[in-house]
């Protein structure tokens, strides 16, 4: 066992406070990693807040690790001491049911979340990587391409993969017009990882105030969605369009702006219901609405070579841990650009 010393939430609603807690000792297949840096996912704030209810605490979030291998256990073959790696959303998975042999792991019951989880004993609690160190299978661990910083690498572990699967899924690429909606942490890894699958891309925010950096990151074209004309000029235009939005906007707005057999994916978790979808929004012209959580395994490490051969990484800004709780205000407030990373040499300092 090791001491590892981190931020927590030790109730709902309450402030991340320093917390310190013990680490396994490396198993046979185990790799240890110190984490280098963690980015701040909207997903941190709604579980530490337990906005989607049955948060277990002390809780120690983060789940966008990026870091360097410290130690390997005997059975450890991929990975070696000084290897750049990261961590994403889930470090076990039900074994025995298939899902590993169709790489769609994360859909299973038998998922073990990062943090706000338990291990497969079904008793010890995960913790996440609002800390100084980790220790996971090294089926769960990534390879971090070296060409990319750890720091601005670090988003890749969720907000990433999360926009990478639907885009890959849905076949994003040249001859597609793909619309995000919302450019926040999320929203700017579809924009910059859909522009380098080639499809053309268009941002829908609440205002322009981000334009300029959304046709920097590779859009074509850039909307408010507070102007009522920009959802009469963009009717039935897209072929994909990727929501991620953690909040209850109408949905047959946008689903208006697919075309024939166009198809919306909700990768954003609404904090309150939505308005009810009408059939014929969907009917009309045989579109989809759709879902999709983070991605698998294979599909991350994918990604991150995608990311590595196309040198695509998050604009981030680096903080302090003893900022967290001022950054988790800044992203409620949609007020970050574009996704906090905590620099994890602060926990000690
Ligand atoms: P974020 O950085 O806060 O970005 C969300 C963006 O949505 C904001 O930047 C803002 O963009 C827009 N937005 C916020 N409030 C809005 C409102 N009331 N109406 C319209 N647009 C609004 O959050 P994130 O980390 O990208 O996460 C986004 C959501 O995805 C969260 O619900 C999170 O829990 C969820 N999530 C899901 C998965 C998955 O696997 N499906 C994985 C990770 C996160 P503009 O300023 O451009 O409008
Ligand atoms: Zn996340």
């Amino acid at each position: 066992m090791t001491l590892a010393r981190g931020y927590a939430a030790l109730a709902a609603k309450e402030q991340l406070v320093p917390f310190s807690f013990e680490r396994r000792a490396p198993r046979a297949d185990d790799v240890a990693i110190d984490i280098k840096f963690c980015g701040v996912c909207h997903s941190d704030i709604h579980q530490a807040r337990d906005e989607w209810g049955g948060a277990t605490f002390p809780m120690v979030p983060g789940h966008e690790i990026a870091g360097v291998v410290t130690a390997v256990g005997a059975g450890v073959t991929r990975f070696k001491v000084g290897d750049h790696v990261g961590v994403g959303c889930f470090v076990d998975s039900c074994t025995t049911c298939g899902t590993r042999h169709v790489d769609l792991e994360q859909y299973m019951p038998g998922l073990v979340q990062t943090y706000n989880s338990v291990e497969a004993d079904g008793v010890t609690p995960t913790f996440g990587g609002y800390s100084d160190h980790i220790v996971v299978k090294e089926g769960y661990v990534l390879s971090i391409p070296d060409n990319l910083p750890l720091d601005k690498a670090a988003p890749l572990l969720c907000a990433g993969i999360t926009l990478y699967s639907p885009l890959n899924h849905w076949k994003a690429g040249p001859g597609k017009k793909v619309a995000i909606i919302g450019l926040g942490g999320l929203g700017h890894m579809g924009v910059k990882i859909a522009h380098a699958m080639g499809a053309e891309v268009t941002v829908l925010s609440q205002s322009l105030s981000k334009q300029e950096d959304g046709l920097r990151f590779g859009a074509a074209s850039y909307y408010a969605t507070s102007e009522k004309e920009t959802f009469k000029k963009l009717a039935g235009q897209f072929d994909l369009i990727i929501n991620t939005v953690g909040a209850a906007i109408d949905w047959n707005d946008y689903i208006r702006l697919l075309k024939i057999d166009g198809a919306m994916t909700l990768v954003g978790v609404p904090d309150a219901a939505t308005p009810p979808v009408n059939a014929f929004n969907l009917i009309g012209a045989r579109r989809t609405l759709a879902g999709s959580m983070i991605g698998s395994i294979k599909e991350t490490q994918e990604m991150l070579d995608f990311c590595g051969k196309h040198n695509i990484t998050a604009d981030i800004e680096l903080i302090d841990i003893k900022a967290i709780n001022e950054a988790f205000e800044r992203v409620v407030k949609s007020d970050v650009r574009y996704r906090f990373v905590i620099d994890m040499k602060s926990v000690a300092a």
